[in-house]
């Protein structure tokens, strides 16, 4: 069944004009979502990258049902509770050691907007006020407004240039020239106003899924050092295993100043985010002075049942082999994308962990290639979602898909080179 163009949904980063026919989802189980006619179609992006373990798994919904037993929600401005006191020891055990202190919200926007704005509250509170950001070319960091500021410009903000905030940007970290980053990094903090970078670690997401290596990240941590710039690592795409370990700054052996969690943090199941910051950070916004209180709050702060679904989450990385299928997947992914090597239809394969990507030579680049939503219908009437970022082609499954489910995938990406002959 299919939901059809007179309903009143208004659907996110969709051109209705384009898109008039919604697939009804009614069941998700594993890899595999099942719309209400009975349908399957292999959900080989994890629905926005954010279902790690799979669909509806047992331990999530299980503490998802307990915690709806005793507390469905309490404003958390003067109150607390347990999920988040015990989840909050859990995220500062688990993060890279040096991280002290969690915020919560609700989405990988708001985690990096408080990012971005307990960065300028530490430098404002320290009574040196910085207002300059740093970010990659290409990058992506969310669609609020401080998120949209610290992203690349093109067509997902350009609307709202008005809104936007200046952000110095530098080079993409391209093979052979990483250290021409790492210079225009040296150069740009020289200037007193800078007051933070924010990255993306190892690979950007909505950017192109593109990969930068980890050494690279160690040496920006070492210059942001050398000149009291914070660091933020949106961490939002790449945590919670998906690049190989549990989180991709540990493959630079760095911990950043702020660290933004989301997405996967509840496996996928519930809203919730989590941005964790350095003793310094929080102590520059502790004072008898109200005025320099962190000003940030949403009304579902570090809701109770969300909280739980993430406990759940820690719980099954501690329970189950998480890492062992991490590996096996990376290990699928590269075996399969090996096939493509060599293949003129497809460019610049590579991987970063369990996330694979290739470009399917079309000679029309960009996020906003014709052939994109050509090639989201041609896998789709396969039964597999997958939602190229224009030309780029990206696998970035739940632990639990199969070397089966990947076959079918790989089979697909393969035949949709026909739609540019
Ligand atoms: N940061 C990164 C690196 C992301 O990939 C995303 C979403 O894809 C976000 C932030 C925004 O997260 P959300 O869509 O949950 O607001």
């Amino acid at each position: 069944m299919s939901v059809q163009s007179e309903s009143p949904v208004w659907h996110p980063f969709t051109q209705h004009a384009l898109q008039a026919e919604f697939p009804e989802i009614a069941r998700a189980k594993g890899a595999i979502l099942q719309t209400a006619s009975g349908r399957k179609i292999l959900d080989a992006i994890s629905s926005w990258w954010v279902v790690t373990h799979g669909h509806r798994h047992p331990h999530i919904m299980d503490a998802i049902k307990r915690q709806c037993d005793v507390l469905d929600h309490v404003i958390f401005a003067g109150f607390t509770h347990e999920p988040a006191e015990r989840l909050a020891q859990e995220l500062i055990r688990l993060a890279p050691a040096g991280l002290s202190h969690v915020f919560y919200s609700d989405s990988g926007s708001t985690a990096v907007e408080v990012g971005l704005k307990m960065a300028l509250g530490y430098w404002h509170n320290r009574g040196e006020p910085r207002s300059r950001i740093l970010a990659l070319e290409h990058a992506y960091h969310g669609d609020t407004v401080g998120t949209m500021s610290a992203g690349a410009r093109g067509v997902f903000n350009e609307a709202y240039g008005p809104l936007l905030f200046d952000v110095e940007r530098l080079p993409f970290p391209v093979s052979g020239s990483e250290q021409g980053t790492l210079d225009a990094l040296e150069a740009a903090c020289r200037d007193q106003a800078v007051a933070a970078l924010i990255v993306e670690p190892l690979i950007l997401g909505a950017g192109g899924m593109l990969t930068w290596p980890a050494e690279t990240l160690t040496e920006m941590k070492r210059i942001c050092e050398r000149f009291d710039v914070l660091l933020i690592a949106d961490e939002v795409m790449t945590g919670w295993g998906r690049t190989g370990t549990l989180f991709a700054c540990e493959q630079a052996g760095i911990t950043p100043d702020i660290l933004c969690l989301a997405k996967g943090i509840t496996g996928g199941s519930m809203p919730l985010a989590a941005t964790l910051a350095t003793a310094p950070i929080f102590e520059a916004h502790y004072s008898q002075d109200r005025t320099r209180t962190f000003y940030h709050s949403s009304s579902y702060t570090a809701n109770p049942i969300a909280c739980a679904a993430a406990l759940a989450n820690v719980g099954i990385w501690q329970s189950e082999p998480v890492g062992q299928r991490i590996s096996t997947l990376s290990t699928l992914q590269s075996e399969r994308l090996n096939r493509f090597s060599g293949d003129q239809r497809f460019s610049s394969l590579r991987q970063c962990g369990t996330i694979a990507a290739m470009d399917l030579a079309c000679g029309d680049p960009g996020y906003l290639a014709g052939v994109g939503p050509r090639l989201y219908d041609f896998f789709l009437e396969r039964d597999v979602l997958l939602r190229p970022l224009g030309s780029t082609i990206y696998v970035l499954p739940p632990y639990c898909v199969t070397a089966q489910d990947l076959d079918k995938i790989y089979d697909a990406i393969s035949d949709a080179a026909e739609l540019v002959n």
